[in-house]
């Protein structure tokens, strides 16, 4: 059995960028990997660019203050005609508004008397934002995810459409006999679907549902899902009679990458890669799967999508609030509150138990056979979803 850090080398090792690209419009692109970078389109500010309201002058003419220009005209944000100033003159002027030749500052209008003596003196460029100094024409803006902030830069330059990668194709299968949408009194229902299709919110989901325990159920669903960039299965991967998962991939010329790992929980996960893409084969207890799939899956993904590897999951160092055990022979991933540089490990009540989860916000890491007091120093890992990450494009 391979250790968590080597199954997650080999998951590196064949994860690639998909180099596909379309145009989107903007307003759809949040969240999207940009393909192209996005430029400039013309210097930014175009203009000299007021960033007050007030009066447009030639500093040097405020040297002695108070003292009276003759107002020449009025400029609006957007005009496109300028009053000329000629020496002696000033023009009213608002934010947003281009500086008329001649002038060089701002006085504020709370600076300034009537129409208009003007009460402080300005120095050249006050309340002005000079030509080209937020961005040259031709200078790389944005590159990477469209966050909130870059989709306003590609608004700002006219980018719209964008040009951004063709998202991985996702082909999710819960597979269990058991899982039924009106379960009866011995069947459950699929948490782990449901599950996963919102974790995987960023990528191109298909979620193909429920297949049971037998080939031929099996058979059809993997048809389609192998079709996919990758297809993620959850349950049928351990050593039951009835889990058939890796013998029907392996019958479809999946070849094995790795098949359980020194992880709890999670140990059953297998990987494996054929001709077009890649297989993730889950654990069925939703714990095991939520821990694979962040650990595994999206960070795989994430290289798909053209993001890195290490980006979307993120190790820290905490204090232990309370002491815990390690296991003899794996691993342990298992769920916690961290709040600043200390974290609570969450009770462990095992693997099919997704509602102490839903209150974690990281995952604590023991190491095999480590049993840890409260105060002790352990590494704790962050999915990009609970927020608090370095962030890279
Ligand atoms: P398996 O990995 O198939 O041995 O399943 C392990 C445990 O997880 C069993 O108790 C299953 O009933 C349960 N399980 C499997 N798939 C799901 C699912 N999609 N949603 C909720 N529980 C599941
Ligand atoms: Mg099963």
């Amino acid at each position: 059995m391979i250790t968590v850090d080597e199954a997650r080398e080999e998951v590196r090792r064949l994860a690639s960028p998909i180099e596909e690209m379309e145009e989107v419009p903007l307003a759809n692109a949040t969240g999207r990997v940009l393909a192209v970078p996005v430029r400039a389109d013309r210097d930014d500010p175009p203009f000299d660019r007021s960033m007050m309201d007030g009066y447009a002058v030639r500093a040097d003419e405020t040297r002695n203050v108070p003292c009276e220009l003759r107002v020449v005209g009025r400029i609006a944000a957007g005009a496109a005609e300028l009053p000329e100033v000629p020496p002696g003159c000033a023009a009213w002027i608002n934010v947003g508004a281009p500086l008329p030749a001649g002038t060089d500052a701002v006085v504020p209008v709370e600076n300034t008397r009537g129409e208009v003596v003007i009460l402080t003196s300005a120095r050249p460029g006050d309340h002005v934002l000079p030509v080209a100094s937020l961005a040259q024409k031709g200078e790389m803006l944005a590159t990477g995810v469209l966050t909130p902030e870059r989709v306003g830069v590609c608004a700002g330059v006219g980018a719209d459409p964008v040009w951004v990668r063709r998202r991985p194709r996702v082909a999710l299968l819960a597979t269990g006999s058991e899982l039924q949408p009106r379960p009866g009194d011995h069947q459950i229902r699929n948490s782990n679907g449901p599950m996963l299709h919102a974790l995987l919110q960023a990528y191109d989901v298909s979620d193909l549902g429920v297949a049971g325990d037998t080939s031929a159920s099996l058979q059809a669903a993997l048809e389609v899902g192998l079709d996919a960039d990758v297809l993620v299965t959850t349950g049928g991967i351990s050593k039951g009679d009835l889990d058939l998962v890796r013998p029907e991939l392996e019958a479809r010329d999946v070849k094995v990458v790795f098949h359980r790992v020194q992880l709890q929980p999670g140990k059953p996960i297998l990987f494996g890669r054929h001709d077009k893409g890649v297989v993730f084969a889950l654990p069925g207890n939703p714990v095991s799967a939520m821990v694979c799939a962040d650990l595994f899956v999206l960070p795989f993904l994430a290289v798909r999508a053209g993001r890195s590897f290490d980006e979307v999951i993120v190790s820290t160092r905490a204090r232990l609030s309370g002491p815990v055990e390690g296991s003899p022979k794996r691993r342990r991933v298992f769920p916690c509150v961290l709040r600043g540089d200390e974290v609570d490990p969450l009770p462990w009540r095992g693997s099919a138990d997704l509602y102490t989860l839903t209150a974690g916000n990281a995952y604590v890491v023991i190491e095999i056979g480590h049993h840890l007091a409260a105060g002790a120093e352990v590494s704790c890992l962050v999915p990009e979803r609970f927020g608090a990450q370095p962030f890279s494009s």
